[in-house]
This record gives structure tokens, sequence and C-alpha cells, in this order.
């Protein structure tokens, strides 16, 4: 699918520099017009309870068999609700009624989504589609942290373990944030150009979907590429579009 609009709905709390993720984006896709809005919620504050009908009160439930209440659940010492990803995009697409722009939506919800694998939720930093979600904090609980942490904890203080595995990993209020974020974004604009498939095997690509902290590092922040398949890809798109007067 193409498209020349993207917009952003994003609050300063969340801690990431917007206009360096969007200056990230715009050298891969210098043809499209990225429009930064405020907060989602703030905009649409009918969805804020609405959202709340997204959370998940059981990690071993899928969404259709949870037991009603809401839940906290205890994230190495930070109290935090869970929300089923693809539920809360469900629900807030409403909002979007219109196709002419992508809208991306930063949050500090934890969303999250449930594998049929392993029969439990997992944290998910991303959920693509109408609207596309990233959580930051996903961004820091979903890619998992070096295994030194896990152990670590078991005997340790989970402040201490932070402290000596600092840099290791993306942590609340990170500055690395924005150019995570901006590698979550490409994932996304990938999402809708390839219709539905935006991650990469090659390990050094930035659409490369990363489940370690390490990895993460290093494909958004210490070296950031795209390999040449998505390079091509990006470039076909960037053409179109420069060809077309209006999408
Ligand atoms: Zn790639």
């Amino acid at each position: 699918m193409d498209f020349r609009y993207v917009r952003f709905y994003y609050e300063p709390s969340l801690q990431i520099d917007l206009d360096g993720t969007i200056n990230e984006i715009s050298q891969v896709f210098p043809n499209c017009i990225f429009e930064a809005c405020g907060s989602f919620f703030e905009y649409r504050p009918d969805y804020q309870m609405t959202a709340e009908r997204a959370r998940i009160s059981e990690i071993r439930q899928p969404f259709g068999h949870q037991s009603p209440g809401h839940q906290f659940f205890d994230l190495y010492g930070r109290s935090t609700a869970l929300y089923d990803g693809f539920e809360l995009q469900r629900l807030l697409a409403p909002a979007f009624p219109e196709e002419s722009f992508i809208p991306i939506i930063f949050t500090d919800l934890l969303t999250c989504t449930f594998s049929e694998e392993d029969w439990r939720y997992h944290a998910r930093a991303l959920i693509c589609g109408t609207p596309s979600v990233i959580s930051t904090t996903g961004i820091v609980e979903a890619p998992a942290k070096p295994r030194e942490f896990y152990l670590s904890i078991l005997t340790q203080n989970v402040d201490s373990v932070k402290k000596k595995l600092s840099g290791r990993f993306i942590d609340y209020g990170d500055e690395r944030m924005t150019k995570v974020a901006a590698g979550y974004v490409l994932q996304i604009l990938f999402f809708f150009i390839t219709n539905g498939d935006p991650f990469c095997e090659d390990i050094s690509c930035r659409l490369h979907n990363a489940h370690w902290q390490e990895d993460l590092i290093r494909i958004q922040v210490e070296n950031p590429a795209i390999c040449t398949k998505h390079r091509l890809l990006a470039n076909k798109f960037n053409h179109r579009l420069s060809t077309r007067e209006s999408i």
C-alpha cells in the first residue's frame, strides 16, 4: 500500500525526541510528510475508557478467556497494567475511519500479545496496523535483557543489577530510545509497503525483529543500516510517490 502522510500521536512525558526520530525516518522516506500531533488520549479522551477494555488480568489465558477485573503486574519492582495489543488496536481503530494517513500512537501503556506456542502473553514494543502502536514501556520490557540480568536478580537487588549492566539494555528515560523508536517506525512503514511483512532475516538490518536488547541496540543505535533488499523497496516506493500527484 502506498501512502504519503504519516501522523504521530506523542506526548513529551514519553521522553523520545520525536523531531530526531522523524529526521531519521525522513532520510529513508524523503517524499513522505510527517506530522507530529499531541497525545492521542488528549485528542480523543473518549477513548481513554475504551482502551481499558483491552486490559488483561491473566498472563496464561488468551483474551477471550480473561476473567474480569483489572490487575497490575510486578515488572522488576514497577507495578504495571498489561494490555492486549491487538485488542487495543481494534478498540482504537474507529478513531481513524479515513485512510489518508498512517496513524502511529506512542504510548507508555504496555502492549502484549498472546502466543499459542507457549500459551502465554509476551510484552511487545510494536503493534503494526491501523492504528500502529509503539509502546515505550514495551521497548524497555519486551526485548530480553542480557542473560546475566536474569541470573543476577535471583540474588541481588534489581537496581544494583541494572547499575552493573548499565548501557547493555534500554531503560526508562534512556536517550537511545529516540533511535530505537525510529527503527520501529521504519518497521511500521515497511509493514504497509510490503502489505504486512516488515521483518528482515538480515541481523544487521533495522527491519530485523530483535528479541534481545543487545541486538536492538546494535542494529538501531550503534550501527543503524538498512539491507540492500529493503533499500531497494524504499527507493521504488519513493519513486512511485515522486511520480504521483496525490495519494
Ligand atoms: Zn532488510
